[in-house]
């Protein structure tokens, strides 16, 4: 069979642009990774990986490093923001990934950065860390790329896997810009206390969530979701201050992860975006995959999921594609978006709910995470 592709550059070695990497240099594709920042992709935090993450991951080959580095759970707690952070319910978690997986699992966002980077590597990608791509010329049969380094390449393919703000999306003129969607995030990485094993979540009290989710068997990162506010102006001691202050109103395991917080504690603000680009997700041979062509805030962390199941379909159909013909990747937007769509719509609307204030009885939460999992349950 002739190959669809014999070439391809990668732009973004995040989850999107790994596995796109992984899965089309282990076929035998020359593929050439270019990241602009200079190390490991993804600094601090941590990261919640649902079940359809982790079959993406699986298929990967990254599972025993994945499970052997991150924790796995297969509950979700809700607690109360009351004096003890009494646990109200603990809801077994759906295993969207399948039953030999569990529901979910968390892990330091370095860590799962550190082994997709090394499995591309293994698998044959030419990875440069530090190199951004900066200039994109194309014709019918293949594209011109300049990178920030001065080197220049042409390519059958470049997959535009750089994230919310795509330098790829802008400069392809594919238009679609994140907007906010009202709240904003602090995020810490704590010493996990024994007594977190599971994610729990406790809605209301001075924030819409207060959440925290074990990262492997010592770490844990810890949440709270505000009304989006100018945060910028603080120092890091001030950020620390303003995060214990919040956290003084939840209890339980809070309580430790409140004491274990220092004035050098790294504290993350993140503004939570969403866009979806309606029109096609590519320009010629250039595609996009990932947070480049649609984000979610994370009311239901499904943010990289989505992203890994991008680059799978996408590798799937190029890898089951005769010669060059642009409808493949028409066919990868139509078998995505619908699902993307869902997901992005849903991750929204939670969050809308919130700030609204809309009164449980019309504010189906459970319902529709109901349906986000079955649909997700099913692979891509
Ligand atoms: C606060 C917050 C919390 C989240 N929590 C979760 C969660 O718990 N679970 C979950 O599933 N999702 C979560 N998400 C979403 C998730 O982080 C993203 O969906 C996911 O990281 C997208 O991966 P990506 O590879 O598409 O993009 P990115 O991870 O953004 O990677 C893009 C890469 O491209 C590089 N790049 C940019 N421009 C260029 C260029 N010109 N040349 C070369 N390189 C370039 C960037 O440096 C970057 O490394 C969260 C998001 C936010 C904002």
């Amino acid at each position: 069979m002739t190959p669809a592709v014999r070439s391809v550059l990668v732009v973004g070695a995040g989850v999107a642009g790994c596995a796109a990497a992984i899965l089309l240099a282990r076929a035998g594709v020359e593929v050439d990774v270019v990241e602009a920042r200079p190390g490991t992709t993804d600094t601090g935090s941590g990261i919640t990986l649902q079940g359809n993450a982790l079959r993406v991951l699986r298929d990967l080959g990254a599972w025993p490093q994945v499970s052997a580095q991150g924790f796995a759970f297969d509950s979700l707690g809700l607690r109360a923001p009351d004096a003890h952070g009494t646990l109200l319910a603990e809801v077994p978690d759906v295993r969207t990934g399948g039953p030999d997986l569990p529901a979910t699992l968390g892990m330091s966002r370095p860590a799962l950065a550190g082994i997709l980077l090394d499995l591309a590597a293994e698998a044959g990608a030419k990875v440069r860390l530090g190199v951004a791509a900066t200039g994109l010329d194309q014709d019918a049969d293949g594209v011109d790329v300049t990178f920030s380094d001065a080197s220049t390449r042409r390519y059958d393919l470049v997959v535009g896997a750089d994230g919310i703000r795509s330098w790829t999306r802008r400069t392809v003129g594919i238009d679609a810009e994140p907007e906010g969607t009202g709240m904003g995030i602090w995020r810490v990485s704590l010493p996990r206390p024994a007594d977190v094993v599971r994610t729990d979540l406790t809605y209301g009290g001075p924030c819409h969530i207060a959440g925290y989710c074990p990262t492997g068997p010592d770490s844990v990162y810890a949440y709270l979701v505000e009304d989006v506010q100018d945060r910028s102006g603080l120092t890091p001691a001030e950020q620390v201050e303003v995060v214990r202050g919040l956290a003084a109103a939840y209890h339980g395991p809070w309580d430790a992860l409140r004491e274990s917080l220092s004035a050098d504690t790294p504290v993350n603000y993140t503004r939570f975006e969403t866009h979806l680009v309606e029109g096609p997700w590519h320009q010629g041979r250039v595609v996009l995959v990932g947070d480049a062509v649609h984000s979610c805030p994370p009311t239901i962390a499904q943010g990289a999921a989505q992203a890994l199941e991008d680059s799978a379909v996408l590798a799937d159909l190029l890898l089951g594609t005769s010669g060059w013909d642009e409808d493949v990747l028409v066919r990868y937007a139509d078998r995505r978006r619908d699902r993307a769509r869902q997901v992005v719509e849903a991750s929204v609307q939670i969050g809308r709910w919130m700030l609204d204030r809309t009164p449980r009885e019309q504010a189906d939460v459970p319902g529709l995470l109901r349906r986000i999992s079955s649909l997700v349950e099913v692979p891509a």
